[in-house]
Parts: structure tokens; sequence; C-alpha cells
């Protein structure tokens, strides 16, 4: 069994490339957590590669890449990863293009399911793709549900039901996803964390090994046993959600802020 042990600092223990999260850890809604930015350019300066793992799959990589830059943070397009991404590359395990997708979820989402062959549609779709939308409704749930019903299987990027924005929290794509599993019956596929494979994604495009790497994370259901079924030793950054003290999930570390 895992025990947790707190540092002072991260630089109390070694590594030599590091996967972080995005929402509560780099960031809180558009604001930068304080201390993240200096880290990462310390990291960027001596040599550490990072790569970003994000269960929200509202923008693109390039999209995260270019709000990090923003911020000060040096990063490509291909040192991002999110949920969207490890759930299109499901989406192309299981269906040839051509088929049927319903999806809720951004524009961004939308077009991106579009340029893989997919057709957008209502009814008769292989699939119902569910990602965090804000417009979300009664009559979006209820074509989900038919879909569903007549034998679309339902995907969602991440199971979140809740994620920090500034000030507070709001509801995440879990909750819009659960909504269709409780009144279909159907068992979802979560892609995103705590499942290991976007982080093996990450690891596969930047040639970071499993054994040198940290995984930075603000959720203890989600980041951190993504972190520990890869294989990566698991810090728990207290700058975003709360630690809920009745988990049972230990993480290797823990830390106040980067
Ligand atoms: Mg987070």
């Amino acid at each position: 069994m895992t025990t947790t042990r707190r540092l002072g600092s991260i630089d109390e223990i070694s590594f030599s490339a590091v996967l972080s999260d995005l929402d509560g850890v780099v960031y809180r809604g558009e604001e930068a957590v304080p201390g993240a930015v200096d880290r990462f350019k310390r990291w960027q300066v001596s040599g550490i590669p990072y790569c970003f793992v994000t269960n929200n799959a509202e923008k693109s990589a390039s999209a995260f890449a270019e709000k990090l830059r923003g911020l000060g943070i040096d990063c490509g397009r291909d040192r991002v990863v999110t949920s969207g991404d490890v759930a299109l590359n499901y989406l192309q395990s299981q269906f040839e293009p051509g088929h049927g997708v319903y999806v809720i979820g951004s524009q961004s989402l939308k077009n991106r399911v579009a340029e893989l062959g997919y057709r957008l549609v209502d009814g008769h779709a292989a699939a119902v793709l569910v990602a965090l939308d804000r417009n979300f409704d009664y009559a979006m749930m209820k074509t989900a549900l038919s879909n569903v019903l007549d034998g679309a299987r339902l995907i969602g990027t991440n199971p979140d039901p809740i994620r920090p924005i500034a000030g507070g929290f709001e509801p995440s794509a879990g909750a819009i996803t659960h909504s269709i599993a409780v009144s279909s019956g159907a068992i979802p596929v979560f892609l995103g964390k705590p499942e290991p494979e976007i982080l093996r994604a990450a690891m596969h495009r930047t040639g970071i090994s499993a054994s040198d790497a940290i995984m930075l994370g603000d959720k203890l259901d989600t980041d951190i046993p993504a972190g520990q079924r890869a294989g990566v030793t698991s810090i728990f950054v207290e700058t975003g959600v709360p630690l809920d003290a009745r988990s049972t999930v230990k993480p290797e570390y823990i830390l106040a802020s980067l």
C-alpha cells in the first residue's frame, strides 16, 4: 500500500520528466496558479521535458498550448493531450469513417469528429460522444437517449462530475454523460483520466518514460489513479479541488504548491 509523504518543495524528489494536469495546477479559469508558471519556466531552462494532460475537451491541444504560451509557458501543440484526443482515438479504433456520431460538446470537438470522416447526425448514430457542453439541455439529453436505446455506444470524454473555475466550480462532462447513462441504463465508456491511456499517449508522443516521470494533479479521483495506473509517481498539488480526506486514493506525495 502506498504511503503518502508531504513535500515542502518539489525539489526534494528527483525526476527527469513532468506530466501535468492543467485546471487547478497551472491555472484556474484564466488566472495562473501562483508559482506554477515560474516552475515550468525553470524546467524549460534546465531541459526537463513536460507534457500536459487535461480532461478538458472543450478546446484543441493547439488552443491550450496557445493559452499556456499566453501565461508565459513555452508550449507547442504536441505538448498537450486532451481527453478529446484519446476519445477520438477510441472512436477511430471502434468505428470506420462514414459512421454517424451524435456529439454533445464544443464546436471545436464537432469539427474534429467531422474531420476524421464521421457524419455529425442527430439520429441513427453509431456512437454518442459526450463532452462538456454549456448549451446541454433536455432536448439534447432526449436525442442522446434515443440514439443509445437504438444501440449507439455511449462514450464520455471524461468522467469528471465537477471542475474548478475562477471563484468556484461548475458541473463537468461526467455529470452530462451520467444523466444519459442513468436514463438509458447504458454503461458509458470513459476516456481521459483516471484511465491511463491519456498519459501513455503523452509519454509516447514526447519520448518520456514512466519511470523517469512525475504526474502533477489536483484531483484524487482522476489525476492520481491515472498516474499510478501508468506507472508514474503521482503528486497531489493542493491548488485546485480540495483534498477529500475520505478518499481511499493515496498519492505518493502531497505538495501545497509548485
Ligand atoms: Mg485539475
